[in-house]
């Protein structure tokens, strides 16, 4: 007997189909008219009514214990982040480590649990979730994502990035916190090179990081190359790293703005090595002026995904963890507007998205984890257009939103 049977659910392919799931998988994905009276068979029935069923969100990069803070930081750094060619960004990186001074787990816990609740209702399912760890935050913020992961456990994953947001060379002490972070149930090593001062530094920087994770079997992310400066190296430092150290295609690149202002050799020289070292990228073109070159990376066959990156913090003032509107948005900055780019940012916040967080069996196959959305909607193109809270969202076959 089946758990959960889905009727008249249409794939992003045009099939319409019946999806039978047992133990928590796609036990068999039929034609719709090939299958055996339902209500025979399953505990539940949803019916789809040829309405889109996708793979659940997955939303491939986040800060997430600094939800909401912006009302505590103000205006300032946003600015500073934002304007002209991002000549700013370092400026609002230290604008914005003032909000850590209050760090505390009684305003923490539940801002991260509001973010997770939205993650919920909006089916976003698997989050690379950035802590910032360092002198400042020291390791209150981790402390605090820690305990709520476990709340969240069924329903929403969270890779845990131990961060060292403020550097690893200019913030002396980040490190050994990182450490323990690790030690404490942190599942990524992060880094954000590009901030260090000079590029001996940024070389120091990731070194550390990638020779952690491959001592330790973890996976790499960092932040790189985020400003309008086209001689930043740093995401090519990384993939360079990865093949030092063996981590094929454990490693991610997020933001990487500068990426969008390289010199066509640089660029193809860096999309020859990150190829090679298997690494992924992320990109939040709403979050900054600037933006990885998306386009040209899918036609390059490199993984890709797009994040939320922030939500009402210092940064960036909206956000819902929506990744439809995520996508929506990306439609526009990044002119993904035909049907076949409206495929391409599906995937991005799908598909593609969970081969960039390593996430095996993230598609709608039989064998692999139930975990989808039920649209209210027909089409890709009206799914995209409302960007709306789908009708029910299904983790490891149980409905866990919507209806
Ligand atoms: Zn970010």
């Amino acid at each position: 007997m089946s758990d959960l049977l889905i009727r008249n659910a249409r794939l992003v392919d045009g099939r319409v189909v019946s999806i039978d799931i047992r133990d928590g998988r796609y036990a068999r994905i039929a034609d719709a008219s090939d299958v055996r009276t339902p209500e025979q068979e399953a505990a539940d029935v949803l019916d789809a009514d040829g309405r889109l069923v996708t793979e659940s969100f997955v939303n491939g990069h986040m800060h997430l214990e600094k939800v909401y803070t912006l009302p505590m930081v103000g205006d300032e750094a946003l600015g500073a982040y934002t304007a002209g060619s991002m000549g700013g960004a370092m400026t609002s990186i230290e604008l914005a480590s003032a909000v850590k001074r209050q760090y505390d787990r009684s305003w923490i816990e539940p801002n991260v649990r509001r973010a997770l609740d939205e993650a919920v209702r909006y089916g976003t399912l698997h989050v690379l979730a950035f802590v910032d760890v360092d002198t400042t935050a020291g390791l209150v913020g981790m402390e605090s994502v820690l305990a709520v992961r476990e709340e969240y456990r069924g329903r929403v994953d969270l890779q845990v990035v131990a961060f060292p947001q403020d550097g690893l060379i200019r913030d002396e002490g980040a490190a050994e916190l990182c450490e323990e972070a690790l030690r404490m149930g942190a599942d990524v090593v992060g880094g954000i090179p590009w901030i260090e001062h000079t590029d001996t530094d940024a070389y120091a920087h990731v070194e550390w990081a990638c020779s952690l994770a491959s001592a330790q079997g973890r996976r790499v992310a960092m932040l790189v190359d985020d400003s309008g400066d086209p001689s930043l190296r740093t995401t090519g430092m990384l993939a360079e790293a990865m093949l030092r150290h063996d981590l094929l295609g454990r490693g991610v690149a997020c933001h990487a703005r500068a990426l969008g202002t390289y010199p066509e050799p640089s660029l193809l020289r860096l999309i020859g090595l990150a190829r090679r070292a298997g690494l992924g990228f992320v990109s939040d073109p709403h979050t900054g002026p600037l933006h990885l070159p998306v386009r040209r990376f899918i036609d390059e066959g490199l993984p890709v995904a797009l994040g939320q990156d922030d939500i009402e913090d210092a940064y960036y003032p909206f956000g819902r963890h929506n990744m439809l509107e995520v996508a929506f948005l990306a439609a526009h900055l990044l002119g993904f507007l035909s049907a076949v780019e409206q495929r391409h940012l599906l995937e991005l916040v799908t598909t593609r998205a969970a081969d960039v967080l390593g996430l095996p069996g993230h598609r709608i196959h039989e064998g692999n984890p139930a975990n989808l959305c039920i649209h209210d909607q027909e089409r890709v193109v009206d799914v995209l257009r409302e960007h709306a809270a789908p009708q029910w969202v299904v983790r490891d076959g149980h409905v866990i939103a919507g209806g």
